[in-house]
């Protein structure tokens, strides 16, 4: 959809992207690493440790997690490695895991890559809130993990507390382990993001995983991370070894910095994805669509039924001819493509001027 974009010179509403860089003082910090050296050569395996003392007083700061800078984090190439290795290294060929459908992109290949089998939690329109009794009822014997992601991709879901109790109870009953995809921490918009690590019985089961790229703007850099106890880390690492063994160095100590940006940085991220948020809403609403308002990311999901359509991935390969936008059909994030054929999802990790053009353009439909 992004070379669709290009090819057809439309509004790229589709991947998730910034089309405004983070911080100049952290890019400056990067380009400072760079040239002074530190960094260009291989960093330690599980990362530097200016960048995992700072993840540690980030989950400290945030969350009042404690975690060992050197046995309980480590620094991967983005999220995505950190899925694919935490995947590989703790999962046997014939495992299940759970996870909410729709999956984020890399999640049914990692699996898949682990020899193991995906078995979706299937979130339904119009909330799209985990049904705790359907998630009990799909746990067997081979059930090895669940995969959780809050703030949710597509669909914008925030993990409440009690769901989140809930889903840590048939952890803790079933002696599962919980892998959680946190890389939208600081974008939910109220109620905050509530780590599943911090309940009760969690910690010593649980692999947390985020990463800089949403959360500064700099989804290039590709810095990531993991949080876990001791021997569950030394597992991912393992694989990771073998994956990118290390990536990113200079990037790793601005992404140090970036962790000790005040409160203040954070609030205004959040603040001005909120704002964009409704302005693409109240857009998406006045040109037809069901609007699904997300408690948390950069994505809204629609509904196209109202406009008369009912096929997401024809709808979204005829609207750059339409009117010059580019979306992403939901279908491609679900096995059961029923429940995904009618949904579309919107990026508004844009400037407003972006945003707006796009909105005019959508009216025309
Ligand atoms: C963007 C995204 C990722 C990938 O993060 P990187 O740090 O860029 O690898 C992982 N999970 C979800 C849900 C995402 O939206």
């Amino acid at each position: 959809m992004s070379a669709l974009a290009t090819s057809t010179g439309s509004i790229n509403l589709g991947q998730g992207f910034p089309d405004t860089d983070g911080p100049a003082g952290i890019a400056r910090a990067a380009a400072d690493a760079v040239l002074t050296g530190r960094g260009n050569q291989y960093p330690p395996g599980p990362g530097v440790p200016e960048l995992r003392q700072a993840v540690a007083e980030h989950q400290r700061r945030f969350y009042g997690l404690d975690w060992d800078p050197d046995t309980e984090v480590l620094v991967t190439a983005g999220a995505t490695e950190a899925i694919a290795a935490a995947m590989l290294a703790l999962l046997e060929p014939g495992d299940e895991v759970i996870a909410f459908e729709p999956f984020y992109d890399s999640y049914a290949a990692c699996i898949a890559m682990a020899g193991a089998t995906r078995v979706p939690l299937t979130l339904r329109a119009p909330s799209f809130r985990p049904d705790l009794d359907e998630l009990r009822s799909l746990i067997t014997p081979r059930t090895r993990l669940l995969l959780v992601n809050t703030p949710h991709n597509p669909t914008g879901l925030v993990l409440h507390a009690e769901e989140l109790a809930g889903i840590a109870r048939l952890a803790v009953e079933h002696d599962l382990l919980v892998v959680t995809d946190e890389v939208y921490e600081h974008l939910a918009f109220s109620g905050g993001h509530h780590p599943i690590a911090a309940l009760p019985g969690m910690r010593e089961r649980t692999v947390s995983i985020s990463s800089a790229g949403k959360t500064f703007s700099f989804t290039g850099w590709k810095v990531g991370w993991v949080t876990a106890a001791p021997a569950l880390v030394s597992a991912v690492r393992t694989a990771k070894q073998y994956l990118t063994y290390v990536s990113a160095g200079p990037f790793q100590y601005a992404v140090a910095e970036a962790l000790r940006l005040p409160d203040s940085y954070f609030d205004t991220l959040r603040a001005d994805l909120r704002r964009k948020r409704d302005l693409l809403a109240d857009g998406l609403a006045a040109a037809g669509f069901g609007v699904f308002t997300p408690e948390g990311t950069y994505f809204i999901t629609t509904d196209i039924t109202p406009l008369g359509e009912k096929d997401g991935l024809e709808f979204c390969r005829s609207l750059p001819a339409r009117c010059g936008v580019v979306a992403i059909p939901n279908v491609v994030f679900y096995d059961d493509a029923e429940a995904g054929r009618p949904l579309v999802r919107f990026t508004f990790c844009k400037q407003d001027a972006v945003l707006e053009e796009a909105v005019a353009r959508l009216q025309r439909l």
